[in-house]
Parts: C-alpha cells; structure tokens; sequence
C-alpha cells in the first residue's frame, strides 16, 4: 500500500479515479479549485454540467460496481430509469428505431446530482479527502520523479499524482518542462454549441427520452429527457458551425428543423424552468499517452486529460469509469511498478474504439472537415444501412445500442447476425 495519492480535479474523472485508489493507498486526497457544494448544485469549474448529460449504459453497470447499491439509491430518490428503446425514441441518421426491449435500462439525471451524490460516496470512504478551494499550481517534481503538489495553499507529499483537471490537463506543458517527450495529439474539428433549459412538459410525455441525431445536411440535433425531480433536459446541438441560436424564437425554429411535430409539440409548449445556456465544444481532443517511451514516475493523467470526445456521444464519464475500472486492475497487478505505462496502455485500450466510433460518426457528416480514408467509408456506409435497419428490425437495434452504450466492442456491429440482417434488410 503506498501511503498518500492525491488527485488534481474533484470532478468525475478525479472522483472515480480516487474511487479506484481507495484500498491502495492510506489516504487518497482530491483537490479543486472550486467550492463544492453539499447537495446537487452547478459549479464554475464543470460548465458543461448545465447541459443534457447521459451515462450509457455501460457507464451505468461500472458505477453499480463501484459503488454497490448507487444505481437503486438514485431510483429510490426519483431518478427516471428508461427502457432502452421501448421508453426512448431515437432517430438517429434520419431513421426512428424500432421500439424493442434491448433489455438495457438507462438512468436519467443532472449532472449535479451524479456528481454530488458520488462525491459523498467518495468522501465517505476511510482514508478520503475531497477538498475544495485548492488552485493547482503544479506537480513537485525531484528530478527523477513526482513527489508531491504545490497548490495556492503550500505543497502537499505525494507517491502518486493523478491529472484529472480536464480537457485543460497540464501533464502535457509539465512534461515539457521537465525535459520529457509530450504525447501527441489527435484532433476532429467540430465546432459544437449547446443550448440547454431544464422545462416541465405541460402533460405527461409518453416516453422517458428523445434524442435526434445530426444528419448530412443538417448537422443539428437534439435531446429531451426526463430528470429527477420531475424536470425534463432540453439540449439543442449544432456541429460544424450550425449553432442553435439563443433568441426565443429563433431557438424554437432552430429545433423544429430537427424535431419530429409530436415531440416538438410537447417542448414547445413546456414550462420552461431556466434560461438558455450555451456551451461551446470546438474539437475532440485525444492524447496519446500511451505511446510515450519516457514518462515521469509517480504521475498519470486520467479522463478527459487523456481524452476529450464529442460530447454528442455521451461517452466521456463512461471512459473514465471504465478508465478507473483499469487503473484499479493495475494498481492490483503490479503496484507502482512502471504504473504509468501500464494504466495508458491499459486506457488506450478503452479509449481507441470509442475515438474511432466517434470520428466514424463524426466524419460521416461532410460538414466536418476531416481526412477519410477508404476504411471510414466503408464502415459509415454500413452504419448507414445498419441504422436504415434498426428502423424495423430489433436484433439489429439491440446490437447497435448496446454498442453505442458502450457494453460491447464496435465489433459487435459486423457479427455475423447482425451483418446478414443488415446486408439483406438493407435492400
Ligand atoms: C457540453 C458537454 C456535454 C457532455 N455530455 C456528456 C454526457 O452526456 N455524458 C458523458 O459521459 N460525458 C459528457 N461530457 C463529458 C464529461 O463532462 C466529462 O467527460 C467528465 O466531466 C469527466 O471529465 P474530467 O473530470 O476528466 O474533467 P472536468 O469535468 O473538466 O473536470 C476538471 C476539474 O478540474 C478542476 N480544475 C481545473 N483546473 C484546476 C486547477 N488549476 N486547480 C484545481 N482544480 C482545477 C475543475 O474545477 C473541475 O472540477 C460532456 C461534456 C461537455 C462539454
């Protein structure tokens, strides 16, 4: 057991990364700079947490392993839980899935809510500290290797230190102020904006959830989705530069381009419960840790430090509990024994088929600018017919979410039951 990690960032990523250093270390420290509230509030540092925020399905099965009996406690407190896809209307490329039971069940909540209540989980374990109010200034580094943390407040010891301060990640300036080799990085530029409200819908919605991808020619989208607390999450999404306008009206006719009439129907005359807020999201950002032959000891970077996804997918709190799912494997394996190339390889692992998913569904919209080779070509035709198929058949359904819901490898896509139903349904 080493004696002390601390963890740089208290948002998602740092708090299952902290989750995953529990047992390991005598005591695990969380730092951030914000003031963390007690109970389900926003915070400066996690803007995005004012937007729809899903956690797929796989994301849901990894927190009920880490944190036995989470997953009842947010049904028991009024967390809708939807039936993957007879409670959910999706259309995605232009297609409306059949309405099958997947048998996945999704949950439904705010951000603030899936953090706070996991940070009191966190908290709560012997030996954790979550502290707020702590500017991180920079790892100690001795020359061979990180021994420690120098915040605002004065400098903290330590065997471990793990980068969880998001997309803004500093290992990669760090490194190259130590003399080390910093990772390269891979980009898709897809000039994003959010627009988020929380509304009540005027009568009962007859699903849990709406989502509406982008299609070619029109790269907006959007989501409706029941909340705790008797609230729905409306996000309107535009890519590439077709950014959901702010004004009432506009806003309104931004989303019927997308919206079928029935469900624009119920949002548009919901009770809108906050203002519109924006987000901006300019590229995807992935760094390639993993392929570094010279790293520092006593230091990983963890979440979206590592890799930040097109939000679109939903994916980015999933990877990071997958994430600590592995950095927990490989503490358990080998200790801190040349623990950085371990864990990067080991993330790089979860990371690269979600990367290439999105850059997939990214770069089959020609209005996102992008190399595509003959590979992505192919692959994006056959998602296109495989999402014309879903259209009515449910083995194809189930398969394409459960691997957008992160529960089975891309791979699953091209089984061998799913491709002669999607070769000969797509005729
Ligand atoms: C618009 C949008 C929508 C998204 N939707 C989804 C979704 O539906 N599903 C999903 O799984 N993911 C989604 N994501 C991604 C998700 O929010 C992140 O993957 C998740 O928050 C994990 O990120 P992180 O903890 O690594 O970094 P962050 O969430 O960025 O957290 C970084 C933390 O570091 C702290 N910090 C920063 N600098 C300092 C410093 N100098 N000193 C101390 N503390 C500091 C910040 O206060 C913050 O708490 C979305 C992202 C965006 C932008």
């Amino acid at each position: 057991m080493g004696s002390h990690a601390v963890v740089l960032g208290g948002s998602m990523g740092g708090l299952l990364a902290a989750r995953a250093l529990v047992g390991h270390y005598e005591r695990v420290t969380v730092l951030d700079r914000d003031s963390l509230p007690a109970g389900a509030e926003h915070r400066r540092g996690v803007p995005q947490g004012k937007h729809f925020h899903t956690v797929l399905l796989a994301g849901a099965e990894v927190l009920g392993r880490m944190f036995p009996g989470l997953v009842e406690e947010f049904v028991a407190e009024g967390v809708p839980r939807s039936n993957f896809t007879r409670e959910a209307t999706f259309v995605l490329n232009g297609h409306r899935m059949v309405r099958t039971d997947t048998g996945a069940q999704a949950i439904q909540l705010t951000r603030p809510m899936l953090e706070g209540t996991i940070r009191a989980r966190v908290a709560s374990y012997p030996g954790v500290k979550v502290v707020d109010g702590q500017e991180v200034v920079g790892p100690v580094f001795d020359g061979e290797r990180v021994t420690g943390v120098r915040t605002s407040t004065g400098v903290l010891d330590a065997d471990l230190v793990v980068d969880a301060l998001g997309r803004g990640g500093r290992s990669r300036r760090w490194l190259a102020e130590w003399g080390f080799p910093v990772p390269a990085e891979d980009t898709i530029e897809i000039d994003t904006m959010y627009a988020s409200r929380l509304v009540r819908p005027k009568a009962p919605y007859r699903d849990k959830l709406v989502l509406v991808g982008p299609v070619p020619g029109r790269p907006n989208g959007f989501a409706f989705a029941a909340q705790e607390g008797d609230r729905w999450m409306l996000t309107v999404v535009g890519m590439a530069g077709d950014h959901p306008p702010t004004d009432e009206d506009a806003f309104l006719a931004f989303l019927r381009r997308s919206a079928p009439p029935d469900v624009f129907d119920a949002i548009a005359t919901a009770e809108p419960l906050t203002p519109l807020r924006t987000h901006r999201f300019p590229a995807s950002l992935r760094r390639r840790y993993e392929g570094l032959t010279r790293f520092p000891k006593g230091l990983l970077a963890f979440g979206d430090a590592v890799c930040s996804f097109n939000p679109i997918y939903g994916q980015g709190m999933t990877v990071a509990a997958l994430e600590a799912e592995a950095l927990r494997r490989c503490l358990r394996d080998g200790g801190e024994r040349d623990l950085a190339r371990r864990f990067f390889r080991a993330a790089a692992k979860i990371v690269d088929p979600v990367w290439q998913l999105n850059a997939g569904g990214d770069l089959a919209l020609p209005e996102i600018p992008g190399h595509r080779p003959l590979a992505t070509r192919v692959v994006n035709r056959y998602v296109a017919r495989l999402q014309r198929v879903a259209e009515h058949d449910p083995v194809v359904a189930t398969a394409f979410v459960r691997t957008i819901g992160l529960l089975d490898r891309p791979s699953a896509m091209f089984a061998p039951r799913v491709l002669v139903r999607v070769l000969l349904g797509g005729r």
